[in-house]
């Protein structure tokens, strides 16, 4: 970076403060040691708030999908239901069906929420029982936060023993969590969206219900095994050679987060770097979400130019966007304003895009 505004505002992987870069960079210690055992209870300590949760957290060597896998495989026996709303909801199909497991999809048109009255009806109109539930927090490819809380909430009281998995990628760090509160069973997040790290490792957060029900699957692989995981949680440590570097970076993350710049004031943050993105684009691009359900960490947009040319012109004044998803590769570009990024960077590179979409 030659100053020290962002410039790559892709939705994940997001921009990494240097100070975290060098962090990173600490001499190696073994993952048995007193040193890494202090380093794991400093990262949990973090966790708790972060999820909003007195139950498990742990962190898994993997990307997110790696625990989408993993969250299937410890708490699904044969049925699950997937609420899809575009590319990375739909992701949680593909790796179910890959299992053999009987998934039934609910879905709604790209841009849209998924219907909390749609999701209670449909389960309750189900005799045979869900095992799992799976909810997309905040859906990356078209912009679209889901009302987790509504979602979880009609699930509890239509089917009490369904567990409820949630995605919470694009969100966790960017946006309210309440895992408790909202009586979910399995949440997580990569730490390169909203947490602002190198891609690599999962934070995880698993209920003491899910735990019950991995434990009468026998055939729950080794790698990905939850219980394995809470038990070593429980002695500060992991079941297998962690990314150290990681760890180092997300100890310190964790402590700017909640020591320094809140938990609060990044959630505003996030809801003004939307609110900025989405009335300084509104002249020459249409939102591709509905208004009301607009993520603050990423935003979607359906330009009059077309998206490559106005991808390409901003790369040649070195500001890096993201490119359409899916169904919408064709017709649109999106924004990452999540993680570390500032109002200041965002503000820099909205004035590019304006000159570049006018021209
Ligand atoms: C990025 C993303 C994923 C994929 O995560 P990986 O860390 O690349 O495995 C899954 N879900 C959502 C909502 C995402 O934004």
């Amino acid at each position: 970076m030659t100053d020290d505004l962002c410039r790559f505002f892709v939705p994940g992987p997001t921009w990494v403060r240097p100070a975290i870069l060098q962090e990173m960079m600490r001499p190696m210690i073994g993952h048995r040691s007193a040193e890494f055992r202090d380093l794991f209870r400093r990262i949990n300590a973090g966790l708790k708030p972060l999820f909003d949760t007195a139950q498990t957290t742990f962190v898994v060597t993997a990307t997110g999908t790696g625990v989408m896998q993993a969250a299937l495989e410890n708490c699904v026996a044969r049925r699950v239901l997937v609420t899809t709303c575009g590319a990375f909801s739909e992701r949680w199909l593909a790796i179910a069906e890959s299992l053999g497991y009987e998934a039934d999809r609910l879905d709604v048109p790209w841009g849209k929420a998924v219907d909390v009255d749609v999701l209670a009806d449909h389960i309750a109109s189900r005799r045979a029982r869900y095992d799992a539930v799976t909810i997309t927090y905040n859906e990356t490819s078209t912009g679209v936060t889901n009302d987790v809380a509504a979602l979880a909430r009609v699930v509890r009281e239509e089917s009490p023993d369904t567990l409820i998995l949630v995605d919470a990628v694009s969100a966790l760090g960017g946006m309210p969590m309440h895992f408790d509160e909202w009586d979910l069973d399995v949440c997580l997040a990569s730490v390169q969206k909203c947490l602002a790290l190198p891609p690599g490792i999962t934070v995880t957060a698993v209920s003491d219900r899910a735990f019950a029900r991995a434990k009468k699957h026998p055939y729950r692989g080794t790698y990905f095994d939850f219980v394995q995981y809470a038990a070593r949680a429980a002695e500060d440590s992991v079941p297998s050679t962690p990314s150290i570097p990681h760890f180092y970076g997300l100890a310190r993350q964790l402590d700017d987060i909640l020591r320094g710049e809140t938990l609060e004031r990044r959630f505003e943050r996030h809801q003004q770097m939307r609110d900025i993105t989405i009335e300084r684009t509104s002249h020459f691009a249409k939102l591709a979400a509905d208004r009301e359900v607009a993520s603050p960490t990423v935003t979607a947009l359906q330009p009059v130019k077309s998206p490559d040319v106005i991808r390409a012109e901003m790369k040649k004044r070195g500001y890096t966007l993201g490119g359409g998803y899916g169904e919408w590769k064709e017709t649109s570009f999106r924004i990452g304003h999540m993680g570390d990024i500032t109002i200041e960077s965002l503000e820099a590179m909205l004035d590019a895009l304006t000159e570049v979409a006018a021209s």
